[in-house]
């Protein structure tokens, strides 16, 4: 039976870029950002964070890009990861649908519907049916699987899927373009699904980075977030 998911998807920080030489990524974007004011002997404890403070009143937001970080989501649709990949300055790899089997089908419905929701349909045969949204993606379910069993390659059989199809990806990116996604995905219009998931990311970095991502401000209930001064 296709399983349904509900948002916020789920993922997990699999890196954040730091210096080779222990520096925090804080202090490796200090460390970078000092070069243009040739003021490394101002480097002490403490100062990345009034360094970076700085960069931030001044728009100077190019040295943010010093440190990067890498996140694997999972328990989302394809309708967010084909979202997500629209932000061009951030490096993707996701699961394939041409070589992964998908006859274990996870969906992602509304937060707001219920897959017990029925509809009213015609069947081919002129009669009248009613059908959940359960029922509707386990036929979707096994119609992949009749394909691939009678010997469709998945990337043939993929055609039937439908974009609540779950799926994984991993995106790397430098700090300044997480912050272009945070903005445009947590903002109130973005859609439910990367919206809800891209707040709880950003809760999570704002604890992990404050001085980088402070300057959100999560909605109390955790559906939104928008920038300051935006
Ligand atoms: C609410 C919402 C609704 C949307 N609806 C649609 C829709 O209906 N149809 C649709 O096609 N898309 C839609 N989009 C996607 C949108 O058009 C952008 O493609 C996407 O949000 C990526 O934004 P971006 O280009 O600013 O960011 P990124 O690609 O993440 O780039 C970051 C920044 O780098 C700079 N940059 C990147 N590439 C270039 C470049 N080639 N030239 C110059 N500067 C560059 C820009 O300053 C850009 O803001 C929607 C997005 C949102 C948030």
């Amino acid at each position: 039976m296709a399983k349904i998911l509900k948002p916020p998807g789920k993922f997990k920080i699999l890196a954040i870029l730091a210096g080779l030489n222990g520096e925090s990524p804080l202090e490796l974007i200090e460390k970078a950002g000092r070069t243009a004011y040739q003021s490394h002997h101002k480097i002490s404890p403490g100062s990345a964070e009034k360094f970076i403070e700085m960069l931030r009143k001044l728009g100077h937001e190019s040295v943010l890009e010093h440190s990067a970080m890498t996140v694997r989501f999972f328990d989302v649709s394809r309708g967010f990861t084909h979202q997500l990949v629209r932000h061009r300055l951030a490096s993707y790899t996701q699961e394939s649908t041409r070589y992964v089997d998908k006859r274990q089908l996870g969906l992602i419905i509304p937060p707001h519907k219920e897959a017990s929701e029925s509809i009213k349909i015609s069947l081919p045969d002129g009669k009248q049916a009613s059908l959940t949204l359960q029922d509707w993606f386990n036929l979707n379910e096994q119609v992949y699987r009749e394909l691939r069993n009678k010997g469709w390659a998945a990337q043939d059989a993929r055609q039937v899927l439908p974009i609540a199809t779950s799926t994984e990806i991993v995106t790397t990116a430098n700090f300044r373009e997480w912050k272009r996604i945070f903005e445009l995905r947590c903002a109130p219009d973005a859609h439910w699904e990367i919206r809800l998931t891209m707040v709880q990311l950003l809760k999570t970095v704002q604890k992990l980075i404050p001085v980088i991502f402070d300057d959100f401000k999560i909605s109390e209930d955790e559906t939104y977030a928008t920038l300051e001064g935006s």
